[in-house]
This record gives C-alpha cells, structure tokens and sequence, in this order.
C-alpha cells in the first residue's frame, strides 16, 4: 500500500507528547459546566462527560504541562485539577503493542474471538490489530464462514479503500433484512475500536458453527441466544478512519481525526484533518442553530473537534452514511469508542424532553437557543416511547457489560452536560425525524475504557474487548427484545 501519494508527508519518528491525563473535580456539575464553557478548546476525549466518583464530579481531559499550570492559576476554587498520569510515560511503561506482520496471512486464516474459549483461557492475542490486519480478518471471515463483505463507495484522501461486513445466519444475504448496524475507529487514536467488532463478529461465526455458546467473563450466553443474534443480521464497518488509524499507528501521537489537508495552514501538524464525528449532518452549522455560549464543535483547523467544510464534506463519513441507503431496515446503531465507560444514547444537542413537539432540531424559531443544558428556554423533543425504548436499551447493555466483572458502564444521554453537533449517533436517529419515509434508528455511542486511556493497557484491552463484545451481545437481544422492525 502506498503511503501519502500525494503529499509524501509522512514524519517518520513518533512525534515527542507533551500530553498530560488530568482530571477536574468539583462537588457541583455546574461548576465543571463552566470549566469546559471557559476551555472550549481542550481536548475532552470524544466529548465531554461528567463522571461521578464518591461525592464528586469528574471531568477528564488531556492538555500540555504548559496549560495545566495556566489552569491551575486560573480555575474557580471549587474546582481542583489533578494530574492523573503523563501520557508519554505511560506509553513508554506498556501499553499494548500494535501487532507485527499478518496474523489472518492475507485471508487464509480467520480470526478467533475470546468469548468462544474455554471458560478462564487467556489467550495472547498478540496485540492490537495493525490497520492492514483489519482487511486480511475481513478476508479471513469471508473465506472461513462465507461473510459477505463489501467496500464502501467513497475512497478516503491518502486513496483507502473502507471495508464492511455483514453477519447474518442466512446463506444468502438479503438487504432489507439486516437490522444492526456497528463501527469503529471513527477516531484514529481510540485503540482496539476495530478489534472489538472483529472479535465479537468472529466469536458469533465460530459459536454458530460449532454449536456452543459464548463466554465473557461471569457473563454467558446459550448457543441459541448466538443464533438469534446472528439473525438479527449485523452490518459493520470496524475502521471507519483508515487513514487515521494509520497515522496514529505509525506514529503513536494520539491522531483523532481524518486525515484531509483542505483546511490546513502550511507547517501546522495539528491543522491537518477533521473530526469526523463532528461532520454528520446534525445541526452541523453550529453557530447558527447553538446558543453562543456553547461550542458543540470548533470551526478552527487547530481543533480536535474541526467539524470540515460542510456537512458530509469527508469520504469517511459519507461512507458511514451510505450504509443506510443501502441496508434500508437498520434499526438499531453504535458507533463505538474509548475512553470513557458510557453506552450514550439520544439526544447529544440538549436535555431531552417529551411534552413539547415544536421544540425540535428541526425548528429555526429555536435557532441560537440550543445547547446549554441547564435552561429551559430550549430541550431537544424525543417521542416518549422512544425515550423509554433507547434509555431501556442503554440500561440492558451497560447491565450486561457489568455483569462480565472487570468494571463499572455508566448509561447516560449523550447531552450529559455539554452538547454536541454533527455526531453520527444523533445524524442516525435524525434521519427519521427529517424524512417519515426512511427507517427510524436509535443511534449510541459506547464510549469503552478508562477516561483518557485511548492508548490501553494490555489488560484493558484485553478486558475491553469482553465487555464490549457482552455488550454487543445483549444490545442485539434487547433489540430483538423491543423491536427490529416497525
Ligand atoms: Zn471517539
């Protein structure tokens, strides 16, 4: 694969991080509301969410040993923030490696997931997935379970081509009877996105056919329970971000986004690439439909939250998108990340709210009033049995996830206490609100590892991918549980 064929701009050292993990406490939420209010600019991970830990709230975000001593002179007293470790040191101490060479030996062999092994068998997976590794597993379940594959129309900038499958029981696949759809790597730097999917996808191949269930820690599941989720009919695309995922990879530098130069300014890294999650065609325009007080997304270059040129201006997330033109029955969708511990479900623009219909992202009376999550002027419209379906859903999973033993999921609306635009879980479920002809679709984000820990640890990617892949699990059955179809 050619790298850069047009730029030739490839750094060819891990750029040296000055990236500190730091955390914001405070007994109020209200006070790290203004926190992230005052700092529009540092980078919250995905977005920003509110932890609670004993009679706490935290707020975690990575930022410059510079940054961190202009914040400590000028946060509000109620506010502390802790140095929770040096990112670079944390790296150098052992996180785990990106795997060496083709496991999957260009298809010829497929991939084996942890839920399908002997009950406490650990297994040395011998790594994160390499990017190209993620295309040879694609070939590697085709070839061993007749996987349709399928490559999304939209090439990226550096020329990748973005991969997809589709798991269902049935010999013969059929569009508009598939019903779950999964991504991941949408930001380059979240490690083991891909492997998640990849894992649990082969997991359910390889239970199927060998008639046994799966295990995932304390949490397991019959060998019809796989059936049925297998039926469900599962369209993923586990590296949404192929070029990215391959700059993170190659130079270990926390990348997050894509890696388009439209915007960049000459000699200026960081303004290279959009965020992609910040790109999908909900209330994109965020100046205009947003209160000013609130920035649900950055128009800098510089930013990590760089929302592009326009809505769906990125190939990555046109990709995305498409899927839905495609597989036209889809009801129920993650977009899976790290590093928080939360199952997000809608809405991520405002506190939600069921008795005013009129209040909707759809309005431009309400334009400019959006976002700040502790008024009342404005709260995003979700039907009621809508909310009591998705918050059920979120509630069913996270349980799930818990139940595996390594640790705690929080299940929030996406909102939580600062808004987002142009995210893909909120582009999902819009879809419908916008035109009643296409299929309606609860959209989540799962947010999967330790705050700030986008680069995991061995153990946690290990421990990350069972309770991921228990999550998928009962995702799928709680949705064959509240409904597939209309
Ligand atoms: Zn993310």
């Amino acid at each position: 694969m050619k790298l850069f064929p047009a730029l030739g701009l490839l750094p060819s050292c891990a750029l040296a991080l000055d990236a500190l993990s730091v955390a914001f406490s405070s007994k109020e939420s209200s006070d790290l509301y203004e926190v992230i209010r005052r700092n529009t600019d540092i980078d919250y991970g995905c977005r920003p969410v509110i932890l609670r830990s004993n009679n706490e709230h935290k707020l975690h975000a990575i930022v410059s040993s510079e940054r961190l001593e202009t914040l400590r002179r000028s946060l509000d007293p109620n506010v502390r923030v802790d140095l929770v470790h040096s990112l670079n040191k944390r790296q150098e101490e052992g996180t785990a490696p990106i795997g060496k060479g083709d496991r999957f030996k260009g298809g010829k062999v497929a991939p084996r997931g942890l839920g399908s092994r002997k009950p406490g068998e650990k297994v040395d997976l011998g790594g994160i997935l390499n990017y190209e590794e993620v295309y040879t597993a694609m070939k590697g379940l085709a070839k061993e379970y007749g996987m349709e594959t399928f490559t999304a129309p939209h090439l990226t900038f550096e020329n990748q081509t973005t991969i997809g499958g589709v798991a269902n029981k049935a010999e013969k696949i059929k569009k508009d009877k598939q019903y779950i759809y999964f991504t991941s790597g949408i930001h380059a730097r979240e490690r083991g996105g891909p492997d998640n999917l990849i894992y649990f996808i082969s997991d359910l191949y390889y239970a199927n056919k060998h008639r046994t269930g799966l295990t995932y820690g304390n949490k397991t599941y019959t060998n019809s329970q796989v059936k049925k989720v297998l039926s469900a009919g599962i369209v993923f695309m586990p590296m949404t971000n192929p070029d990215g995922v391959r700059h993170d990879q190659q130079n270990s530098n926390l990348w997050r986004k894509n890696r388009n130069p439209a915007s960049a300014t000459p000699g200026s890294e960081l303004s290279v690439g959009v965020d992609l999650n910040r790109n999908f065609d909900f209330l994109w325009n965020y100046t205009k439909h947003f209160d000013p007080s609130v920035e649900p997304a950055s128009n800098d270059p510089e930013s990590e939250a760089f929302y592009g040129t326009a809505p769906f201006s990125e190939p990555e997330t046109r990709n995305m998108a498409w899927v839905y033109d495609v597989f036209p029955k889809i009801r129920w969708f993650i977009d899976v990340h790290s590093a928080a511990g939360t199952l997000l479900y809608s809405w991520g623009d405002d506190t939600n709210q069921a008795f005013d219909p009129k209040q909707n992202l759809f309005n431009a009376e309400y334009d400019g009033k959006r976002g700040p999550v502790n008024d009342t002027i404005y709260q995003e419209y979700i039907d009621q049995d809508d909310w009591r379906n998705v918050a059920l859903q979120a509630n069913r999973t996270t349980a799930a996830m818990i139940s595996v033993g390594g640790r705690e999921y929080v299940p929030q609306q996406a909102v939580g206490l600062y808004p987002t635009s142009g995210a893909s879980d909120d582009y999902s479920f819009s879809r419908w609100h916008k035109n009643k002809k296409v299929n309606k679709v609860y959209g989540y984000t799962m947010e999967f590892g330790y705050p700030t820990n986008f680069y995991p640890t061995e153990d946690e990617f290990y421990q990350n991918i069972l309770d991921t892949n228990a999550g998928f699990m009962e995702f799928i059955l709680t949705a064959t549980e509240i409904g597939l179809k209309d």
